[in-house]
């Protein structure tokens, strides 16, 4: 079996040493699209977690007060690692993951690269020198790092979404305690490698495996532990909130979606189709930014619908380490079950299925991309996350309308509209409860921008000059008495 040129790293990382679950128990992690175990990490728990609390608060010592030059050079050295290894890390992600190769490919890249933006960005976090009030005053406003930071990742990005966590982190000077997620734990543990070999002091990242509720417990419970950073579902999202109460954490989360997709008439068709299979099947649906809800305008829904019928059947699902694959597996037989049943609740209030709509002859945990028309408020993806390659497609007929509906639902993370009327561009922008809104694009996450939903998708962002702010500490400095 392959070691992925040592990057299938089966132990934890705390304080610069790899060590394995006290208990010495660990869990077997599979590749979705063979289903063989592909290795084994620790099962690790609070007691882990506390040393590696105990490790990152040490090292916060001197890390947050180190060059700037020093902490932006390394940074740079790890963006190039990342580079250096990414066929293998690739390789790596897929496997235990399940996305296409080249999807994994483009994860690995786009990791790169939260780092790279970081460590520029981090040059340009400047204070203020604010005019005071009486002339013997002078105001300064000044960053500092925020302390611990508990970093809490996903198994559909377990590459870049600790990458942008990891990149504001250690550019602001701040430490880490990760837990990535227990389906995916290698491209986390790798970053730990990439980390070591670079030359981050010991203790300035710490990664750790294991059970999310002793894990999470132990960081959310630590007084040490300044900020947590999280990307997952809205219902854990809510419990780690709750928990930050007793030790007031800053905190981030990137939660839960149901992004609407309106196609209004006077759209480029083509464009649309074509923005339509990247915001839907991009990794198999199993994006929080992926099309839940695909609203389209009556006098362009038939050829819509016809050519992403068509697009969809043309995909080729198969296991992502392939060639020319462009679906891999779901993650698990929940998520094929999840989508199954909202396929059958659909169809139950008069949806119909024009593609797919059934396990895919791959077997395990494959399913064939599905269109279905006739989508209505009533059906259970309207207001749920499918998080599967499952289209499904409502009809309306006035811009308000649209509106309206793309609107209701308590998630507010990513919309996309395609529109050719500049006017409708700017209404949509006003009128959509979106923090990301993509306008005649279903592809609009860089490093550039502030990633981050509203209302119960969350708080914080990642990504632009936003991303750095999340992990810095603001002080007033009020320097008096310098009147002659
Ligand atoms: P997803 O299904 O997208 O992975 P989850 O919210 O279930 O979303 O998981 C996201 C991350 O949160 C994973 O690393 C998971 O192990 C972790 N997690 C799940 N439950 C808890 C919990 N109670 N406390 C802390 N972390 C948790």
């Amino acid at each position: 079996m392959s070691n992925f040129g040592g990057f299938l790293i089966e132990a934890n990382l705390i304080g610069g040493q790899w060590a394995a679950a006290d208990s010495g128990k660990s869990i077997a992690v599979t590749n979705p699209a063979t289903g063989q175990v592909i290795g084994h990490v620790p099962d690790s728990g609070a007691d882990e977690t506390h040393r590696a609390i105990a490790a990152a608060s040490a090292a916060f010592k001197s890390w947050s007060k180190s060059d700037l030059s020093f902490r932006v050079g390394l940074l740079h050295k790890l963006h190039d690692a990342i580079l250096d290894q990414q066929e293998t890390l690739a390789a790596l992600l897929t496997a235990e993951q399940g996305k296409p190769l080249a999807e994994a490919r483009g994860e690995i890249a786009i990791g790169a690269a939260y780092i790279r933006w970081f460590a520029e960005e981090i040059r340009r976090a400047k204070g203020e020198i604010v005019p005071a009030p009486t002339g013997d005053r002078r105001l300064l406003v000044t960053h500092h790092p925020v302390g611990v930071v508990g970093a809490i990742t996903p198994w559909n990005f377990p590459s870049s979404m600790l990458a942008r966590k990891l990149g504001p982190a250690l550019a602001a000077g701040c430490t880490v305690v990760a837990k990535p997620a227990t389906a995916t734990p290698y491209s986390g543990l790798a970053w730990g490698k990439l980390i070591q070999d670079v030359g981050f002091p010991d203790g300035v990242v710490n990664i750790l495996t294991g059970s999310a509720r002793a894990i999470g417990g132990a960081i959310m419970a630590s007084p040490d532990v300044r900020k947590v950073t999280f990307t997952g579902s809205t219902e854990v999202g809510k419990t780690l909130i709750r928990q930050s109460a007793d030790t007031v954490k800053k905190l981030s989360m990137e939660l839960g979606g149901n992004a609407p997709f309106i196609v209004f008439d006077d759209a480029d068709l083509d464009a649309a189709v074509e923005g339509a299979m990247i915001a839907k099947y991009r990794n198999m649906g199993q994006t929080c930014v992926c099309t839940n809800r695909f609203y389209v305008q009556a006098g362009i829904h038939d050829a819509f619908v016809e050519r992403l019928k068509a697009a969809t059947a043309a995909l080729v699902v198969g296991n992502g380490a392939e060639p020319g694959v462009q679906q891999g597996p779901l993650i698990d037989d929940a998520a094929v079950e999840k989508v199954e049943a909202m396929i059958t609740d659909a169809v139950a209030k008069g949806g119909q299925i024009v593609q797919g709509g059934r396990r895919h002859g791959n077997g395990g945990t494959f399913f064939e991309p599905t269109v279905i028309t006739g989508a209505t408020s009533a059906m259970q993806f309207a207001t749920d996350e499918i998080f599967g390659p499952l289209s499904a497609i409502f009809k309306f007929s006035t811009e308000e309308e649209a509106i309206a509906a793309a609107n209701a639902t308590e998630y507010g993370l990513a919309a996309y509209a395609y529109t050719r009327d500049l006017g409708r561009a700017f209404r949509l922008n006003d009128g959509l409860e979106y923090g990301l809104i993509g306008i005649n694009s279903g592809l609009i996450t860089t490093v550039e921008a502030p990633f981050g939903g509203l209302k119960e998708s969350g708080m914080g962002k990642e990504g632009g000059s936003q991303g750095l702010e999340d992990y810095l500490s603001t002080k007033y400095v009020c320097l008096a008495g310098l009147k002659a």
